[in-house]
C-alpha cells in the first residue's frame, strides 16, 4: 500500500506535550485493551514476576492491571503530566528522583516499588539505565513514532528485551491516504523488516 503521505510527516515532544495539556487525548483508554486480554497467555508464557515494558506509556491503565499481577512495570513516557495523571488517578502515592544518567529526566515510581515510570525521551533510554525486559506492551507507541524514526525504535527495543521475551505489538490498518497520523499505518511488511 501506499505510505508515503504519512513518511515525512513529524509530530514533535512540544505537539505531543500540547495534547497532553489540551485534553486532547482521545488515544487514552479508561477500559483495558482487549487484546491484552486475549493475549496475555502469549505475554506471560507460563510465567510469573515478569519485567514488562511500556514504551510511551502515557497513562495506560494497563500498567496497574499488570503491576497488580505481581509483575514489574517500567514505562517511558515524554509529558510530565501523563505521569502524575496515573498515579493520581490510580491513588498511588509515588515518589520522584532524577536519573543521573539522562540529564533533566525524572523517575516517579510508586511507594510499593512495582511500577517506574521514567519521564524522558524513550530514545535516552538503554539498557545499561534501565536493564532488560521480559515483556512488552506496545499499543500506540510504535504507530506514535514518526516513521522517519521507526528503525531507530525498533533497534532501541530489540536491544532492551531479554532472549525468552514476548513483544505484544497492536498496530491500526487503514487507508494512509485518508488520515495524517498519529496513529500512523506501520504495514505488516515493514513491521517484519523492523523486528525480523
Ligand atoms: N501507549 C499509551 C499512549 C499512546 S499515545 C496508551 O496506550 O494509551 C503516545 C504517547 O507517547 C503520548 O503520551 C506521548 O506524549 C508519548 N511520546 C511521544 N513521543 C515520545 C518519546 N519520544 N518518548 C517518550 N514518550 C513519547
Amino acid at each position: 500500500s501506499d505510505v508515503g503521505s504519512q513518511k515525512e510527516r513529524v509530530v514533535t515532544e512540544e505537539e505531543w506535550l500540547q495534547k497532553w495539556e489540551m485534553g486532547n487525548i482521545g488515544f487514552h483508554k479508561e477500559e483495558g485493551h482487549p487484546l491484552l486480554q486475549k493475549y496475555l497467555d502469549v505475554l506471560l508464557n507460563g510465567r510469573s514476576g515478569l519485567r514488562i515494558f511500556f514504551p510511551l506509556c502515557g497513562k495506560a491503565v494497563e500498567m496497574k492491571w499488570l503491576a497488580d499481577m505481581g509483575h514489574s512495570v517500567v514505562g517511558v513516557e515524554i509529558s510530565e503530566q501523563a505521569v502524575k495523571e496515573f498515579f493520581s488517578e490510580h491513588s498511588l502515592p509515588y515518589c520522584e528522583e532524577p536519573v543521573p544518567e539522562i540529564s533533566g529526566a525524572k523517575m516517579f515510581q510508586s511507594t510499593s516499588g512495582n511500577i517506574s515510570l521514567y519521564c524522558c525521551s524513550i530514545y535516552d533510554l538503554s539498557s545499561s539505565i534501565v536493564g532488560k525486559f521480559d515483556g512488552v506492551w506496545d499499543r500506540g507507541a510504535l504507530v506514535a513514532v514518526n516513521p522517519c524514526d521507526r528503525q531507530r525504535y525498533a533497534s532501541l527495543m530489540i536491544s532492551l528485551v531479554e532472549k525468552n521475551s514476548s513483544y505484544l505489538l497492536v498496530t491500526v490498518s487503514y487507508d494512509p491516504n485518508k488520515h495524517k497520523g498519529p496513529p500512523f499505518y506501520v504495514p505488516e511488511s515493514e513491521i517484519k523488516t523492523l523486528f525480523g
